[in-house]
């Protein structure tokens, strides 16, 4: 990890939401982008590893927006076995690799620490136009390759946030979240919580993006 700090351009990832005060509403699609192209092998096989998992998906359109914004190869995820609030445009790795998340880590533990399942997932979202904060770079978001997730709801009625959790005095919560965490960098490229740094104090990045790996 130290050397990562040092080939990394670590303030860029350290601030790779920047939700804060971002625009969450992208501009309109471009009309040119509107239909739905053939799939790229790529994407196929990544599709095909959705539905052989049982994953329910909703193929998108590519979209073009301004400033660079893009959705290509997304899919809206109907149905990945854990509900999960304020999904938008992922695109298909992200999606993938969200839906083995939830099977492999979240669940397993919920069970582990709480005996219990985790009814609901709550998301700031996914798909957002917006720039790495303080910088001229493209968040991922912007590409509908991250998502931030936020808090987790228990079958039990118990609600877990990212906010009060990570430093909680209940250390179920704690162990519980930083499990989530450590699972979720084996999977993403780049994995950022509360101690990244401030703008992530309140939720988890996971991102598919390229400059990766990297996991705080
Ligand atoms: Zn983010």
């Amino acid at each position: 990890m130290r050397q990562l700090h040092i080939l990394l351009p670590v303030a860029l990832l350290l601030s790779a939401c920047g939700m804060i005060d971002g625009n969450t509403d992208g501009p309109q699609p471009s009309r040119t982008t509107e239909r739905l192209p053939a799939a790229t092998g790529e994407t196929r096989q990544c599709l095909a590893n959705l539905s052989s998992r049982g994953v329910e998906y909703r193929r998108l359109p590519d979209r073009n927006f301004a400033n660079g914004c893009r959705a290509i190869g997304a899919v809206q995820l109907v149905q990945v076995g854990t509900p999960t609030r304020n999904l938008g445009a992922m695109t298909c790795p992200l999606a993938d690799r969200y839906a083995r998340w939830t099977r492999e880590v979240l669940q397993p533990a919920a069970e582990r620490h709480f005996g219990e399942q985790v009814s609901l997932v709550e998301t700031f979202g996914t798909y957002g136009c917006r720039n790495i904060s303080g910088t001229g770079r493209l968040s991922e978001h912007g590409k509908a390759n991250a998502i931030d997730i936020s808090a987790f709801n228990l079958s039990g009625g118990r609600r877990i946030t990212v906010l009060n959790g990570w430093n909680n005095s209940d250390s179920r919560e704690r162990r519980f979240l930083r499990d989530l965490h450590r699972g979720a960098c084996e999977r993403f490229e780049i994995v950022l919580g509360p101690d990244a740094n401030a703008d992530h104090r309140n939720h988890f990045h996971f991102d598919m993006g390229s400059r990766g790996p990297y996991c705080r």
